[in-house]
């Protein structure tokens, strides 16, 4: 299932588990001098990180709508998945082919 349920805030990158192996919760690390968009990646094969940063090109942010996340950045550019690209729309992953 490609679902995820929430999104969890915490003040520092180190505060992510290091051990993310199911999409159902986004980690979002936010501080003064760090911004994160972290989640499992969501093949559900590999054991790998999505690991997004905020505060560099192509600067991604995310949208909380109805408890429904989208993540994006001003290019449009997919998310890279282990081997494929996504967008992450509405909780939905749109795998690019
Ligand atoms: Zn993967």
């Amino acid at each position: 299932m490609n679902e995820i349920i929430k999104c969890k805030y915490v003040s520092n990158y180190i505060d992510i588990p290091e051990n993310i192996k199911c999409l159902d919760t986004i980690y979002i690390a936010k501080n003064d001098k760090e911004k994160w968009i972290v989640f499992a990646c969501p093949c559900g094969k590999c054991d790998q990180k999505i690991i997004l940063n905020q505060a560099n090109p192509p600067y991604w942010e995310f949208i909380l709508m109805k408890n429904k996340i989208t993540i994006s950045n001003s290019l449009n550019q997919p998310i890279s998945g282990c081997f494929d690209k996504f967008h992450l729309r509405n909780n939905n992953i749109e795998w690019i082919n």
